[in-house]
């Protein structure tokens, strides 16, 4: 049996670590080639496309910051010009910062605004311009923006609040060409931003019914679903998936 993409083309943004590698590297193993953006972390970023080309499949990283306008339209350009095509956005990069509102400085709030959403309009934006019929946007938002579990988060789940509502209008402005937008909204994940042995982690468990993080593999999985072929009737959903954080 063929591979659900193969013959597509897919960008993840903030792909070198977490949730977009794990992302790259499900998106490649269905067959896509694969670009993915980071900021920090060029050695991370090769590594994720080795891993993916010692599995036979194809893949390019480019630096870009998601708060930087030109370096997101450079991205989606490069994925155009060197994969030859674009079908399925995943914006995943994101960043959090935590404060109670009284403490939370303008550059903080700038910061998540530029990334989170920003980011995430500007990557949308060039990216349609190249998709045909059967255009996958793909968001990743976070439960946050429908519960706040515990004080200082509350900007952060203002950005994935927003891409929530961005996921449902966008879904109706894109319906007629065939490209379908959702909105993935993962509980505690295992990462970097997330570790599992972290500070809040023992408090988040005990909210998550499955009493455990999640892994990005598990998001992932969700992922590979919204872009194939069989998910053509999904599209505007906020989806979450958390172990029942939120149940
Ligand atoms: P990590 O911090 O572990 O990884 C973040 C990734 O995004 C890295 O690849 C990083 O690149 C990239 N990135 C960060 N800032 C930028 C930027 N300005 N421009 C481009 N790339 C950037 O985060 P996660 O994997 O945990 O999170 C991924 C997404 O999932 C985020 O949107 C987050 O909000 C969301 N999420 C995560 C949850 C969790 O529990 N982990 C829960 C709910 C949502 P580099 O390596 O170069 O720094």
């Amino acid at each position: 049996m063929g591979k659900t993409l193969a013959g597509k083309v897919a960008l993840v943004t903030g792909g070198s670590r977490g949730l977009g590698a794990a992302i790259a590297k499900r998106l490649a193993q269905d067959g896509a080639a694969v670009a993915l953006t980071y900021t920090s972390s060029p050695q991370k970023a090769d590594e994720v496309v080795l891993a993916i080309e010692a599995a036979g499949g194809k893949a390019l990283a480019l630096a870009a910051d998601s708060a930087d306008v030109e370096a997101v339209k450079h991205a989606v350009a490069e994925t155009v010009n060197t994969l030859g095509r674009l079908d399925i956005l995943v914006n995943n990069a994101g960043v959090i910062a935590f404060g109670l509102i009284d403490q939370f400085s303008m550059d903080q709030f700038d910061r998540l605004v530029a990334v989170n959403i920003k980011g995430v309009f500007v990557a949308t934006q060039e990216a349609i311009r190249h998709m045909g019929e059967g255009g996958r946007i793909i968001m990743i938002g976070s439960v946050s923006s429908d519960s706040t579990a515990f004080a200082g988060v509350s900007v952060y789940a203002l950005t994935k609040g927003a891409i929530a509502s961005f996921t449902r209008g966008l879904a109706r402005d894109l319906a007629p060409r065939g490209i379908t937008v959702n909105n993935i909204q993962p509980g505690p994940i295992e990462t970097d931003m997330n570790p599992a042995e972290g500070d809040f982690a023992d408090g988040l468990k005990k909210i998550t019914a499955l009493g455990r993080y999640g892994q990005s593999d598990e998001v992932a999985g969700l992922v590979s679903y919204l872009a194939s072929p069989e998910a053509a009737f999904v599209t505007g959903a906020n989806l979450k998936i958390d172990g029942g954080f939120t149940a």
